[in-house]
């Protein structure tokens, strides 16, 4: 029998083992009787428990009744051998009382439930019996006649009584470590399992949209036809329909998955209230209206007309609550309520709600409502469509974008679903008096051209014959010249030959893929497209893997299965308008791009060289913006999944992670790979980068861009020997100079001087962040601990060494630490003080403002929070001070 069977019970095992030790041990027991020759009665406990322990052994391993044979040794051991035991041996003065411990062991560890309590409580009554019968009637103890005879008695007990306690505990010891050992082959199994079961989802959810794609399309192409029939037209809307139904289900099933492996990312953009209340309405109303449903619309005039956040996924939680209000309602009104309230001077929270006059939700149901797969119960319920992931996705969706999803109903009588969540404010001009229902119309618009182009010409690369097919038939008003490449190698045998002005690209081709091909575009020799815009077209559900193409240097992305006018809008909006002939009045022109925003980008000129960096911490965002710095972002590990640093995580929330699980969350060198993305992004824009990184000895940052810049022959990585804090300020010098006219030697020369005049160093609370990233053995952690000492780090030979430490409490070694710091620097010429700081209290960071000031040493300091990598390579409550000396 094998230990993972489940139908192996370790209690018998254990039994069988103890029944062979206790035998040995007996046999032992009658000749250490016979060496002390106490009364003859005393060799009886002994030959009874052999007995009982042969019967148990007969029992259960040729009766298989382990549960007789527990109880037959158990009731001959403890109720009758150790009172003889007791009595013949010596009373308390022998080995007795140690076998009364191993009687209550064997109780408590063979058997269980009831039988367990019935025994302990008979054996801790009978010992008590003995013990009080012996102390008032001694005379019927049988004493051991030597002192001699005492102590090998107890001995005896002793090693016996250990020896099987031993064997317990080492038999549970090992029986543990073995089903550890088989759990964790299981969860890797299960992870294994999971991985390949998100790979197979994804591919899947590839592979589906491409059909549909083609179904969608070619539908609408029937649909544009005048003149059909009402059958005809029905017919085409039920196809349509099923289509865009069987289009959500496989996006509901891609996201759940995501969400099950933590690869669900929030991608926050700016957008625009207005705009997205129109799309969330214009799709959700016809639903509502066909129902015979009245549909109340009720916009908060206050609400900020721009904000930030993943309008994508607040979509797609309204329309997935809209849908059931009006999926859930047989009459009466269904109304979207949104309103928004000011919580801080950048930020609001908004409160939407939907209501309808449905069937509502029975109590009991509400506690479920938000499981995966879990659906009303009644026939209510069991004649609507749907697979019960809707509500579940959009309540961890919400919580991934933190905020809430809460459901109030009273069954029969109707339901309320509310949706609470933060927004940062990027405009925070109230939207005014919208009628959003104002563009009523037909359940089917019929289909007008947004504009005609007949100049304008389009290369559309795709392998999928069916594909470009529809693609084709979709554009066909609007006259635009269409030629097509079945791939990448054909694609750039035309834009070798003909000039586009826009070309569609596939992503998932054999061979040379989309992101190849764009590259090979764009650095064509004697190409004629190379600054053509190039849109991503893909059926690629994952918006987090679409950001990242995105990156790659497309222009724009056209999400399949596409949509005639949507394809249209995308188009034209890579149209000069001199080339126009024709533009219809339109309301909404969305061209998706990766800030989520309308811009229009042809042929944009490109620089001569930018620089780019690991880190800006110490110039503000809009001060890096102006300076034209590029930064590349690194990720943030965390329990709660992977974010990505400053545009996903902020400082403020891992300074808070930090102070509660510092050593679960990481800070990660940016990979080969992103920076290879980066890169490539980069000289979509310029035609050099000049890129700054961390110091080389400071983790693997450097190296990784160094592998990455390979593959471009035009990006430079140099070596600014510098953590976040300090490395900022040679960026700001190097701009400044690039912004002047300086040449990349100049600005690589500037650098290189820079080195070693810029000067950083930090005081950490403690010395544990710094060992627990390598950089020195236990021994000097412990030495620093063992004396409260915070370690004062500074950046040398890029590297980062300790130089020197600060006693006492942490408060006013930060203080001594900036005085200190002040009177190195005085008689040195230094224009900037920046100081970096972890969480500490504002009463400090104006007392180390104060101390700099009053030394006169420099006009401007800059108190500000550190980097995030920073935050996580020194751990909470850290401060550091850069600064440049000429
Ligand atoms: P689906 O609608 O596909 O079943 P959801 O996760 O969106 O899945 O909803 C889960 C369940 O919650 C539904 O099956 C339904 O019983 C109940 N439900 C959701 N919205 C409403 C509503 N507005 N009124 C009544 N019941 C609702």
């Amino acid at each position: 029998m094998h230990y993972d069977d489940v139908t192996y019970n370790i209690r018998e095992k254990l039994l069988k083992r103890l029944i062979n030790v206790g035998i040995i041990i007996c046999l032992f027991g009658i000749c250490e009787q016979m060496l002390i020759k106490p009364h003859i009665i005393a060799l009886f406990p002994m030959l009874f428990l052999l007995a009982a322990l042969v019967a148990g052994h007969i029992m259960s391993s040729k009766y298989n009744r382990t549960d007789i044979a527990e109880i037959i040794i158990g009731v001959v051991a403890i109720y009758v051998t150790f009172p003889i035991i007791y009595f013949t041996s010596g009373g308390i003065r022998g080995g007795a009382p140690i076998w009364f411990v191993l009687g209550l062991f064997y109780i408590i560890g063979i058997f269980n439930g009831k039988k367990m309590y019935v025994f302990l409580t008979c054996a801790i009554i009978e010992d008590i019996i003995i013990y009080v019968t012996g102390y008032i009637y001694p005379e019927l103890i049988i004493p051991i006649e030597s002192e001699g005879k005492i102590m090998i008695d107890s001995a005896f007990a002793i090693i016996f009584v250990g020896t099987f306690l031993g064997v317990i505990t080492k038999f549970q010891l090992n029986a543990y470590n073995r089903s550890r050992k088989i759990a964790i082959s299981q969860r890797d199994e299960i992870e294994k399992f999971s991985k390949s079961r998100n790979a197979f989802f994804a591919s899947m959810s590839h592979e589906i949209r491409t059909p549909i794609n083609t179904i969608i399309g070619l539908d609408e192409m029937i649909l544009r036809e005048k003149g059909l029939s009402d059958e005809v037209t029905e017919n085409a809307e039920t196809i349509q329909n099923a289509g865009k139904m069987l289009l959500s289900l496989v996006n509901d099933i891609l996201d759940l998955s995501q969400i099950e492996n933590n690869k669900m990312e929030i991608f926050p953009v700016k957008y625009s209230t207005e705009d997205m209340f129109n799309e969330l309405i214009e799709v959700v109303r016809y639903r509502i209206e066909e129902k015979g449903l009245a549909f109340y619309v009720n916009i908060d005039s206050s609400m900020p007309s721009m904000l930030y956040g993943d309008a994508k996924r607040i979509k797609q939680v309204l329309l997935n609550i809209l849908v059931n209000a009006a999926k859930y309602t047989k009459d009466g009104s269904v109304t979207l309520t949104a309103k928004s309230e000011a919580v801080s001077k950048d930020k609001c929270e908004l409160t939407i709600s939907v209501l309808d006059t449905g069937i509502g939700i029975k109590s009991e149901n509400i506690n479920t409502l938000f499981d995966s797969f879990s659906r009303g119960i009644g026939r209510d319920v069991n004649n609507i469509e749907g697979t019960g992931l809707g509500l579940s996705i959009s309540k961890q969706l919400m919580e991934l974008m933190g905020g809430e999803i809460t459901v109030d109903s009273i069954y029969t009588k109707g339901s309320n679903f509310t949706v609470v969540l933060e927004q940062k404010i990027i405009d925070a001009k109230p939207i005014g008096n919208i009628d959003f229902l104002v563009r009523k119309g037909s359940r089917h618009l019929a289909y007008r051209r947004l504009f005609e182009a007949p100049d304008v010409r389009i290369l559309l690369v795709d392998d999928n014959d069916t594909s470009r097919m529809v693609i084709t038939k979709l554009l066909r008003e609007t006259k635009v010249q269409i030629d097509q490449a079945k791939n990448a190698l054909e694609a750039l045998d035309l834009t070798h030959k003909k000039y586009y002005n826009i070309i569609l690209m596939d992503y998932m081709m054999p061979g040379i893929d989309g992101r190849e091909a764009l590259q090979k575009i764009r650095r064509q020799e004697n190409g004629l497209c190379k600054e053509s815009a190039v849109l991503l077209m893909t059926a690629e559900g994952d918006s987090s893997i679409i950001n990242k193409i995105m990156e790659e240097g497309f222009d724009g992305y056209i999400e399949k299965p596409v949509q005639g006018n949507g394809l249209e809008a995308s188009i034209m909006s890579f149209i000069p308008n001199e080339l126009l002939e024709f533009k219809a009045k339109t309301e909404n022109v969305v061209v998706k791009t990766l800030a989520g925003e309308t811009i229009i980008k042809p042929n944009v000129l490109k620089k001569k060289l930018i620089i780019t960096t690991d880190c800006v911490c110490d110039i503000s965002t809009g001060e890096a913006k102006q300076l034209g710095i590029m930064q590349v972002y690194l990720y943030v590990n965390t329990p709660s999944g992977r974010f990505k640093d400053t545009i996903e995580i902020g400082i403020d929330n891992v300074t808070s992670m930090l102070e509660k699980d510092r050593r679960n969350i990481h800070a990660s060198a940016v990979s080969v790979e992103d920076y290879e993305n980066f890169f490539a992004s980069r000289l979509t824009e310029a035609e050099e980068v000049l890129h700054l990184s961390f110091g080389k000895n400071m983790g693997k940052s450097y190296w990784n861009a160094i592998s990455a810049a390979k593959c471009f022959g035009s990006v430079h990585v140099l070596d600014s020997g510098l953590l976040s804090c300090g490395l900022s300020i040679v960026i700001k010098y190097a701009s400044e100079a690039l912004k002047n006219g300086a040449s990349l030697e100049e600005i690589t020369k500037l650098v290189q001087d820079m080195k070693g005049r810029v000067n950083t160093r930090f005081l950490l609370d403690s010395i544990d962040p710094f060992y627990e990233n390598g950089y020195i053995g236990k021994k000097m952690r412990n030495i620093f601990n063992l004396f409260h000492l915070h370690p004062i780090l500074a950046a040398k030979k890029s590297g980062l060494h300790i130089d020197g430490f600060m006693l006492g409490d942490i408060d006013s070694a930060r203080i001594r630490f900036i005085k200190k710091t002040v009177k190195k620097i005085k008689n040195k010429t230094v224009n900037d003080i920046y100081v970096s700081h972890t969480g500490i209290s504002v009463k400090q960071q104006e007392m180390a403002a104060s101390v700099i000031e009053k030394a006169g040493i420099c006009d401007n300091v800059v108190i500000h929070k550190s980097s995030v990598t920073n935050a996580c390579f020194s751990g909470p409550g850290t401060i550091g001070i850069a600064y440049y000396k000429k």
